[in-house]
């Protein structure tokens, strides 16, 4: 008896299914030489890790979000990188890449040791003024010119200083020169900008912070418009088992239905918090790109224009380590240290004991992921602590 019976859903349901049915040879034939031709574009499916409904229809979700022809979802931000990277790789003909120095450190621990020892890619990085928190577009522009790198990968706002780079100016001065660029937009996220509008080649998230918003799931995606990019990075995507499974693909898609209202309250909240924490005496200093104070504020205002600054504070505990441990353990009830960002309440790191003291030689730092609680409650926890001090 077949048990199964005709029903109506909303959403697509979540195919756990590892390969899938077909009717006969023919039918069969048919879609793996669709697949050899190009991945996904048989009419029947084949296998999950080549293509999945439910995955299928998240991507579509995120790509709407970030205005892109498509979304590749994968296993997790570092799988997305993999993967966006991987599409520029040929050989001896890969040229060398150039890299923003204020990258995720996963990001830089993966350059140095999966693209440079072990494939031999020649790297180059593009480092800040010295000591001015600062990118200076007109000495990226004498290193493009001097290194002719092939590809050009960076992120809008950097962790954990939050220096914003000219997005816009970036993408258009490395186009003009022919080179293949890739935006990380996992901290500003699409209601921000973005970054295939002015013309990157990719962008990729780390889908467990902002876009899952709630702690739970770790996933990345790769967006683009090339449709060749596309084919590349599914077959890359296919060839190392790099795919998102359906049932976090299935949550994923739900998380992002409140994704902008989540967002758009943690900049509100974050911007709020910055401003409170900038006055208070116990605070030697607040970086938040929404502050006038801080150095790369007009870049901000360029880049994100009034949809908001991020949900990152960074700020120094007058009184270095030790002040820094009084207020991590009288905020520990609201404010949780918790070595992630992007989640419905707001959680907390001390900068150099995860970063490295000898990249962040700043005892009080400590870097804040405001969450989208009440900012009443919030604000209250944070001085309570702050008055500890
Ligand atoms: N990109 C950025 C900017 C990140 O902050 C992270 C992780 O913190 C990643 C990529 C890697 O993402 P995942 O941890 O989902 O692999």
């Amino acid at each position: 008896m077949d048990h199964r019976k005709q029903v109506s859903t909303r959403r697509t349901p979540i195919y756990r299914d590892a390969g899938f049915v077909f009717d006969s040879i023919a039918q069969s034939k048919q879609a793996f030489a669709d697949e050899g031709r190009y991945p996904q574009s048989s009419e029947r499916l084949i296998y999950t890790r080549y293509g999945n409904p439910t995955v299928m229809e998240t991507e579509q979700a995120i790509a709407n979000l970030e205005g892109s022809q498509w979304a590749i979802l994968t296993s997790s931000g570092m799988a997305a990188i993999d993967v966006a990277l991987a599409v520029f790789q040929q050989r001896e003909k890969t040229g060398p890449w150039l890299f923003f120095s204020e990258i995720y450190g996963g990001t830089n621990a993966y350059i140095t040791q999966v693209l440079e020892q072990r494939r031999g890619i020649e790297i180059g990085r593009f480092m800040p003024k010295d000591s001015e928190e600062k990118y200076d577009l007109a000495e990226l522009v004498e290193m493009l010119d001097r290194v002719k790198p092939q590809l050009l990968y960076f992120e809008p706002v950097s962790n954990p200083l939050l220096i914003v780079a000219d997005g816009n100016e970036i993408i258009r001065i490395g186009k003009e020169r022919g080179i293949n660029v890739i935006v990380d937009n996992t901290f500003a996220t699409p209601f921000l900008w973005r970054p295939l509008q002015s013309g990157a080649d990719l962008v990729v998230h780390s889908a467990t912070k902002y876009l899952s918003g709630h702690g739970n799931i770790t996933a990345g995606v790769v967006c683009g418009n090339n449709v060749e990019l596309r084919k590349e990075a599914l077959t890359y995507r296919k060839l190392v088992g790099h795919i998102l499974s359906p049932d976090d693909a299935y949550r994923l898609g739900t998380q992002l239905k409140t994704f902008d209202l989540r967002f758009s309250r943690q900049c509100e909240n974050a911007f709020k918090l910055a401003q409170t924490l900038e006055t208070h005496p116990n605070v030697e200093n607040v970086r938040y790109p929404g502050l006038t104070s801080h150095t790369t504020h007009p870049e901000a205002v360029k880049l994100f224009g009034a949809n908001g600054f991020g949900a990152m504070v960074t700020f120094e505990c007058k009184g270095g380590r030790a002040a820094c441990e009084i207020f991590i353990a009288n905020v520990a009830s609201a404010i949780k240290y918790v070595p992630t960002l992007g989640d419905p309440d707001s959680i907390l790191i001390h900068v150099p004991t995860v970063f490295t003291e000898e990249r962040f030689p700043f005892p009080g730092m400590i870097r804040l992921s405001v969450g989208f609680e009440s900012y009443q409650t919030l604000e209250a926890s944070v001085l309570k602590a702050l008055e500890a001090i």
